[in-house]
């Protein structure tokens, strides 16, 4: 059977050379499974070239139990956050927040707008008690590239701590931890690593690492005993996900082999450009304008038609081997196309003649 194409940001596709190295029992205690934790460590903090500045921590979970661990860990119960939003990941960081019971405020830009880094300098100008400013790098629901380099520079100007969400954007979108020594930026191994779901990580600035300690509101999400049980014994705190932590590896070494960042950055890029210039000539309009579209996923609106329905046409894909996503947006109807995985280019000329063939058959 021929394996589906996952056009979704999370889980993606990933390459037979990947998953064949999950085809191996590692025992959690092993020195040789220990090697494995300690080189994806190190990739990943050599990834963001930030060997020197940061200390990388794995979370077993999916994402977001990392985004919620470094959350409970960091913000502490006296500090307090602004949370900039522009899609649902922005807003489950607010979520989490609540949970936590932890002090925040939020500066929502609505479903497809990037913030405005003077407005978030005003904010904390006005709002002295605002610890930590945390962001989507790539918001995932809209696909909206937010301009986190600009908003560090007012975060540091005001003293204050930045914490990304990179889900999405780490090891495709540039980021330079020296360049850039925010306190955490977090990401997973099923994004643009293209390994595949079980962990997520996280790179901790060196001189916030003691400050976690007593943070945390849950023994399992604890990034502080997390990272001290590995310092000490090399190991995971509890059973780690270790056919997943195989797999991711095996993905970086080959990321790194095919030439790291720029060229995972070039590959997204080119899918996305065949991807928008197809669909347009089709007929379909993005969500963003241009500049805020991301290499990472699409957002396409749905066409303005009566015929038109998205489960018929979800369904019409897959029976040609290819998963789509649906919008995650509040106000129009949206369907989404993510460009990050290990599928090439040719899938997506295939993808575009299969979505033309439906769309006339479907809209006649
Ligand atoms: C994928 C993603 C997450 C995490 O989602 P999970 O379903 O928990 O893996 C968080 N933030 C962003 C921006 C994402 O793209």
């Amino acid at each position: 059977m021929q394996q589906p194409i996952l056009l979704t940001p999370g889980p993606i596709t990933t390459t037979m050379a990947t998953k064949e190295a999950m085809l191996w029992d590692y025992g959690s205690w092993d020195g040789d499974f220990n090697q494995v934790t300690a080189d994806i460590c190190h990739d990943i903090a050599h990834i963001a070239n930030a060997e020197h500045t940061h200390q990388c921590i794995l979370m077993q979970g999916s994402g977001t139990f990392m985004v919620e661990a470094t959350l409970a860990s960091l913000i502490g119960k006296q500090d307090k956050a602004l949370v900039i939003m522009n899609g649902a990941y922005g807003q489950r960081m607010a979520t989490i927040l609540s949970y936590l019971g932890r002090q925040y405020v939020t500066l929502d830009m609505g479903d497809y707008l990037p913030p405005k880094p003077n407005e978030v300098a005003g904010i904390l100008d006005d709002d002295p008690d605002i610890t930590h400013v945390v962001i989507v790098h790539c918001e995932t629901s809209s696909g909206i590239y937010n301009p986190v380099e600009a908003v560090f520079e007012v975060v540091q100007q005001a003293g204050r701590e930045l914490i990304i969400d990179s889900m999405s954007g780490f090891g495709a979108l540039p980021f330079n931890a020296q360049d850039m020594p925010v306190a955490a930026i977090i990401s997973s191994a099923n994004k643009c690593l293209e390994s595949v779901p079980g962990f997520a990580f996280c790179l901790v600035r060196n001189d916030l690492i003691d400050s976690m300690q007593g943070n945390a509101h849950s023994l399992s999400l604890d990034l502080y005993a997390q990272h001290t049980c590995r310092l000490k014994t090399g190991q995971w705190r509890f059973t780690p996900p270790t056919h997943s932590v195989a797999a991711a590896r095996h993905a970086i070494q080959q990321y790194l082999a095919e030439g790291g960042q720029p060229e995972r950055l070039a590959k997204y890029q080119r899918n996305c450009q065949v991807l928008v210039e197809g669909m347009r000539q089709l007929g379909f309009k993005t969500l963003l304008e241009d500049q805020w579209l991301s290499p990472i996923i699409v957002t396409f609106l749905a066409p303005d038609n009566e015929q038109w329905q998205f489960t018929e046409f979800y369904n019409a894909l897959k029976q040609h081997g290819f998963i789509i996503y649906p919008g995650k947006l509040t106000e129009v109807e949206s369907f989404r196309i993510g460009c990050i995985g290990s599928q090439s280019v040719q899938d997506y000329y295939r993808l575009l003649d299969t979505i033309a063939n439906v769309m006339a058959l479907e809209l006649a």
